[in-house]
């Protein structure tokens, strides 16, 4: 390799709320990290799940980052578990618009009996990996391009390993991730962290996978560099993710590549929720009206919508 690696170890260019594309030199590998601090914290705190749920929650939103920055144009990427156990859904979807922004959101659904039912710390397997459940990625490019569907079944232990078996079977691309979310052990904050790395196949995109000893060699190396960040590691406020990059893989020489930034963002709308409540019939809108208002609570978000019921009866 006569091409010198660059590597940008200036803390000032890294921060949280953020992917960062990088590849690996002279290695048919490209990858993903990402940081994230207050929107993880807020889309999770804006809810009072139980810490298992959010933790998962916070895995399934830090896959959706890492999945949705890698569209090419805007759109919207959601990630979907539906499951017959206590949590029987959990969405998260990235928005990106022209601005560049990622917007992310997402929320469970917890069935309150069958979660008092599994004790203290229940497993993943236990709140969603249930034997008929899936995860469904769809990607939303716009009105004039075609929906992408994939589903995977909820085998596994963690939502990184449902994800490595997704690229596996849906994609046959060779697939490594750790996702990480926690509380801050200082500020008590929630914080998510992830990286992925990816065996691509050689030469141009859509060829054939050559699989010789060589890039199997390489590919193997790749994965046990990557595995060997510490779940610490994806998380430290202290530890940028440029950092963290050459830490792991300086042996080779790792180039990093203009990061995607992430937001808080949700698409509820008053109009377009005045719309909905407007279909209703007068003896519908009476049931829904308490203390004179209509209330409707986005799942999301988790704000609240005021409407009085002549709002709602005015436009029917
Ligand atoms: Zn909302």
């Amino acid at each position: 390799m006569s091409e010198t690696p660059i590597v940008i170890k200036d803390p000032a260019f890294s921060r949280d709320n953020e992917v960062r594309p990088f590849a690996i030199e002279g290695m048919d590998v490209r990858g993903r990290a990402v940081r994230i601090g207050t929107v993880v914290d807020q889309i999770l705190s804006a809810h009072d799940y139980p810490d298992p749920v959010a933790r998962i929650l916070g895995d399934l939103l830090t896959l959706t980052a890492l999945l949705g920055s890698m569209m090419k144009f805007d759109g919207i990427v959601t990630m979907q578990t539906k499951s017959g156990g206590p949590v029987p859904m959990m969405v998260a979807d990235y928005e990106m618009r022209a601005d560049g922004v990622g917007r992310l959101r997402g929320y469970a659904d917890i069935d309150e009996t069958k979660y008092a039912a599994y004790g203290k710390n229940p497993s993943f397997h236990g709140l969603i990996g249930c034997k008929s459940g899936y995860l469904a990625l769809t990607i939303d490019q716009g009105a004039d391009m075609e929906r992408y569907q994939g589903i995977v079944d909820l085998s596994g232990e963690t939502i990184a390993e449902v994800a490595r078996n997704y690229f596996m079977s849906s994609e046959q691309t060779p697939t490594e991730i750790r996702l990480r979310t926690d509380r801050d052990a200082v500020t008590g904050n929630w914080r998510a962290g992830g990286i992925m790395v990816q065996h691509l196949a050689r030469g141009e995109e859509g060829k054939e996978r050559i699989l010789d000893r060589d890039t199997e060699e390489q590919w193997n190396r790749a994965s046990v560099l990557m595995h060997s960040v510490k779940e610490e590691e994806l998380l430290d406020p202290q530890l940028d993710l440029d950092n963290l990059l050459y830490r792991l893989f300086n042996e080779d020489g790792v180039r990093v590549f203009e990061a995607a930034h992430l937001a808080k963002g949700c698409r509820c709308d008053r109009a377009r929720l005045l719309a909905v409540i407007s279909q209703f019939s007068d003896d519908d809108v009476d049931h829904m009206t308490v203390d004179d208002k209509i209330s409707v609570n986005c799942q999301f978000c988790n704000k609240t919508f005021d409407f009085a019921p002549e709002e709602a009866r005015g436009t029917a």
